[in-house]
């Protein structure tokens, strides 16, 4: 209703100026107005040359002055008095009628038209109220069987840390007794596809609440203003759910960091829904028991004010699964369609290496809809053959799938980082290594602080830059060339040296002085440097080549120490795709490597080995 106002508003506003000016212009034309006695006067001097009939409007023309127009009382009579006189008589249609049905005509088609364009957006408005409406609840009981933790494989780490969500959903009373805050919100981070809805539904079937689901972008498409009572009115109908969840999917489209680049109104209508969907989540009150689950894929760009405590203080990381998740998540696909008896799951996720969930869900199809093409009544290993060949030929990959080559460089590569760190005494431990890509790093190894370090050590720090160099190392050492993968590693390195050098003082040569200003980050975080004489930037740029080039040197050394466990441990990621601490360190304890490099032992003594579940040698052996 207030659209169909606010347009007529316009159009009355429209009409106004338009009338105005018409009048105005009118004015300009206007003719000299006389009395019907002047006219009569002159009419009695026989000045006229002619009359001008426009209804009972007469325009008098002189023959040597200007015309003037005045009104007649009867026109019958003065034209019969006209035609005595012998004056030219002429008859005009009025033009000002005329123009005045042509303006009156003009407004009412667009009278017409403001009403219809303002009822039709406001059922379009309707439509898409009720179209969210219908697709945001989903009841506990609404008949369909629940989705469970069950339906989620392959990422047992995110289900741990989410159970004690439906753990909170299920007795609130339990936690607010010992004044335990609730957990309000809960981001879930992780590339398309890689479940986060799934897990966001599981949550709610498991807790069995209600689950109110939107997606970012729902909100945006919206008119101005209308986002943000949107979100209140949300919130509004949540509360008197309670418990229930409130998913809001592609969170990215309205939390999106402010500073972006949208367009004014946009950012205006996109900023107006956030800050009343963090009004809200400020606003639960400790009776209201929602938890708001979020999902990105694009985690970078969110707004810093998403984050703060009370709002998406909890972040839960997704990856595509590595081959363990993809056996776990075939099997779950696979359980629902007829898979034939002596299918080997293990072999179809070898096949598949950096499918994402909703990509394997997608292959189990397909490859059920070819057999059943080909008549058959059971899925077979050919099915899933021709179904990933189809869908990896189908889609773009975007660089995700990478050939074998890139994978094996970048399993060497992480493996250089990975024993440079078990060598050096002074680095955290391994905690888990990864060749699946993730964002714009290709693979990972990830190291574990142990006691939260408040301050480092030269030693520590050097250790940090060499663990650094590993990678590059690796790949020299192993296929003798160089690849762009090590720029993340070089500009850490990098930074590391120049601190260590222009702000922690631990060069002998340039001593305890300050050369770069201070700025916020600790380990990391470019530095400016602070104005010196050329000389003395000359030795900065010196000892900071020295400290990388030692560092590099030193990685060189232990690599080519430790080909042998580099090669075994590059080869098991390769097969693998994830290694785990405890992995790790088993393949670390391998007893015969040294013993293989010395042409001592053969491969096959491997099986008295503990490591002999992960060891390559035994896997050589079994295959
Ligand atoms: P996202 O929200 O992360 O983009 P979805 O949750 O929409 O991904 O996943 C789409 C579909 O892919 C799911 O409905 C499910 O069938 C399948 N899927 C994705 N991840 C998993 C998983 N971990 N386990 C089982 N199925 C999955
Ligand atoms: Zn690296």
């Amino acid at each position: 209703m207030a659209i169909l106002i606010r347009n007529l508003f316009i159009f009355f506003l429209f009409t106004i100026i338009l009338g105005g000016s018409y009048g105005f212009w009118n004015l300009e034309h206007t003719l000299r107005r006389v009395t019907y006695s002047e006219f009569r006067h002159c009419l009695a001097n026989h000045d006229l040359e002619s009359i001008t009939f426009t209804g009972n409007k007469v325009i008098a023309t002189h023959r040597d002055s200007d015309s003037y127009e005045t009104t007649v009382p009867n026109a019958e009579k003065l034209i019969s008095e006209l035609q005595d006189r012998n004056i030219q008589i002429i008859f005009k249609k009025d033009r000002s009628e005329q123009i005045f049905q042509g303006i009156a005509l003009i407004y009412l088609v667009l009278l017409l038209l403001t009403v219809i364009i303002s009822l039709s957006k406001k059922r379009k408005i309707e439509e898409e109220e009720n179209k969210f409406a219908s697709n945001k609840l989903i009841l506990p009981d609404d008949g369909q069987k629940p989705i469970t933790f069950n339906d989620v494989a392959g990422i047992p780490e995110a289900l741990e840390e989410l159970q004690e969500i439906v753990n909170f959903l299920k007795n609130p009373e339990q936690y607010s007794q010992i004044g335990a805050v609730s957990p309000k919100g809960i981001l879930l981070q992780g590339p398309p596809g890689t479940g986060k809805t799934l897990l966001a539904r599981a949550i709610a079937g498991e807790a069995q609440v209600p689950f109110y689901s939107f997606s970012g972008s729902d909100f945006v498409e919206m008119f101005v203003g209308v986002g943000a009572s949107r979100v209140r009115d949300i919130f509004k109908e949540a509360k008197s759910n309670s418990p229930c969840i409130i998913f809001i999917d592609e969170i990215d489209a309205v939390g999106g960091s402010r500073a972006g680049g949208a367009t004014a109104s946009g950012q205006d209508e996109r900023s107006q829904t956030l800050n009343a969907l963090l009004v809200e989540m400020d606003g639960f009150s400790t009776s209201d028991t929602i938890v708001v689950l979020a999902a990105t894929n694009r985690p970078d760009i969110l707004d810093m004010a998403l984050s703060r405590p009370g709002r998406f203080d909890r972040q839960v990381n997704i990856l595509p699964p590595d081959i363990k998740g993809r056996i776990k998540i075939l099997q779950v696909h696979g359980a629902k369609v007829a898979l034939s008896p002596d299918i080997d799951i293990d072999k179809i996720a070898h096949l598949v290496p950096g499918f994402t969930g909703a990509e394997l869900a997608n292959l189990v199809n397909e490859a059920a809809l070819m057999a059943a093409r080909d008549g058959k009544t059971l899925v077979e290993l050919d099915d899933f053959e021709h179904a990933r060949d189809r869908i990896l030929m189908g889609v773009e990959r975007k660089g995700r799938i990478m050939s074998y080559d890139d994978r094996k460089i970048l399993a060497y590569h992480e493996a250089g980082h990975a024993i440079i760190a078990k060598t050096l005494p002074e680095s955290d431990p391994i905690h888990k290594i990864t060749i699946i890509p993730r964002g714009r790093a290709l693979g990972q190894t990830q190291q574990l602080s142990v006691n939260d370090r408040s301050s480092y050590n030269y030693e520590y720090l050097k250790s940090r830059i060499t663990i650094l160099m590993g990678g590059r190392a690796a790949e020299e050492i192993a296929f003798q060339q160089r690849t762009t993968g090590a720029q993340g590693d070089i500009v850490q390195a990098t930074e590391i040296a120049t601190n260590m050098i222009c702000k922690w003082g631990m060069s002998d040569i340039i001593g305890p002085q300050a050369m770069v200003v201070d700025d916020s980050g600790f380990l990391g975080g470019a530095s400016q440097r602070l104005e010196m004489s050329d000389k003395t930037a000359e030795l900065v740029d010196q000892e900071i080549k020295n400290l990388l080039e030692s560092c590099n040197e030193l990685a060189l050394q232990i690599l080519k120490e430790k080909f042998y466990l580099l090669k075994q441990l590059a080869i098991i990621l390769l097969e693998v795709e994830t290694i785990d601490d405890e992995e790790f360190e088993i393949i670390m304890a391998c007893q015969f490597t040294d013993k293989i490099q010395a042409g001592i032992q053969e491969t096959n003594q491997c099986m008295n080995c503990p490591a002999v579940e992960t060891c390559i040698h035994s896997k050589q052996k079994k295959n």
